[in-house]
């Protein structure tokens, strides 16, 4: 029987690739077989991600840029699809947080966070989708977030890009799936990553978490791996437009 989850022949950009879940989804996507590009601005992070994931027998290359930066989003598609012909996965992965109540966020700050959280998706989703089109098939996935469904006071800029980001997934998935592209989002909830260690330093927090949590617990990175690899795969080609949530049960709970 065919493997469904398998992605052999297939290439991934996965932006914000370096640590944290973009890294735990690019070595699962490399665990299945595909070819993975990881972005991230840092260097040495991205280098060294890379090759964490050839030894582990996957195929990665690593590509510096800024996603905000649009000029530099353009040539990295265009440069993967020189190098390797197609761009079949595309994974808008990076992100950021700015913590300020709305009356203590300077309008920058506010347009980092858009920029980065939402604006820099729409232009990789616009690129990758090109190519995409050109091969008839296509899998665009962004990370969205449990406060994608809900808000938390203190995160205005993350809570309004999150919720942009379904609005976009269900955009793209309208227009793209006559091409055989589909998009959809993951919504994770609270995972041990650099994003949110003050968190995970807040014992008051991690109680919330513990009880409120149906499994009682943080999420760790590589629990996303099944989730991103079956998005990515033939498993979920009638799947488009969905916002997958793998929080443990924290958002049904009250
Ligand atoms: P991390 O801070 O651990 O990782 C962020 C990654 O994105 C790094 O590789 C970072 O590398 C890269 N990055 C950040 N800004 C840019 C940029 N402008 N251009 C290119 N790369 C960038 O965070 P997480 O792994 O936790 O977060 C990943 C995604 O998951 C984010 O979208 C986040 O909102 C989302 N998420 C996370 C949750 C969690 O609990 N951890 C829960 C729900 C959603 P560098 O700084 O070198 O550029």
């Amino acid at each position: 029987m065919t493997n469904l989850f398998s992605l052999e022949g297939r290439v991934a950009l996965v932006t914000g690739g370096s640590r944290g879940l973009g890294f735990a989804m690019a070595k699962a996507l490399a665990a299945a077989g595909a070819h993975v590009v990881i972005c991230a601005r840092g260097v040495e992070a991205l280098d060294a991600a890379a090759a964490a994931i050839a030894a582990a027998g996957g195929s990665a290359s690593v590509l510096a840029f800024d996603v905000t930066d649009e000029a530099a989003a353009v040539t990295a598609v265009r440069q993967i699809r020189g190098d390797h012909g197609r761009l079949d996965i595309l994974i808008n992965n990076a992100g950021t947080i700015h913590p300020a109540p709305a009356v203590e966020t300077e309008t920058m700050d506010w347009h980092r966070v858009i920029d980065t959280n939402l604006n820099a998706l729409f232009v990789l989703s616009r690129e990758a989708a090109r190519p995409m089109i050109d091969h008839g098939f296509g899998r665009i996935i962004s990370i969205a977030s449990v406060l994608s469904l809900l808000a938390r006071p203190g995160i205005p800029s993350y809570v309004t890009t999150k919720h942009a980001i379904i609005g976009l997934t269900k955009a793209l998935a309208v227009e793209l799936g006559p091409s055989g592209i589909t998009a959809n989002a993951i919504a994770p909830g609270y995972f041990r990553t650099e994003i949110n260690v003050g968190l995970q330093n807040d014992a008051a927090f991690t109680k919330m978490i513990e009880t409120r949590c149906p499994v009682g617990r943080w999420g760790e990175p590589d629990e996303l791996a099944g989730t991103v690899t079956y998005l990515a795969s033939n498993a979920a080609a009638f799947v488009n437009g969905h916002t997958l949530v793998v929080d443990g049960g924290l958002s049904i709970s009250l």
